[in-house]
């Protein structure tokens, strides 16, 4: 799996969890955005 926004790999735990956030863009479509990417609030750029 890796990031939507940085294109940097997210780790999934061993229940397959991703170690990022699953968000929808405006049209409708699911996107992987990693926790450092939420934090530099650069989720706005998949819009
Ligand atoms: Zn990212």
């Amino acid at each position: 799996m890796k990031c939507d926004v940085c294109g940097a790999k997210i780790e999934t735990t061993f229940l397959q969890k991703v170690l990022g956030t699953y968000i929808r863009n405006e049209k409708g479509k699911k996107k992987l955005v990693c926790s450092q990417c939420q934090k530099n609030g650069r989720i706005k750029e998949l819009k």
